[in-house]
């Protein structure tokens, strides 16, 4: 599991909450809240 902030690497990650998914396009990006529900709780796609 994941929250906001953390940087597990470029891939496809999905919100635990509303199944949102969050796309990282480099390592080096943080994940953010998520766009639909503001929550920080992210599983790998
Ligand atoms: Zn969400």
């Amino acid at each position: 599991m994941y929250t906001c902030g953390e940087k597990p690497g470029r891939g496809t990650y999905v919100c635990n909450y509303c199944s949102t998914r969050v796309h990282l396009d480099d390592d080096t990006d943080a994940l953010p809240p998520c766009p639909t529900c503001q929550k920080c709780s992210y599983t790998r796609a």
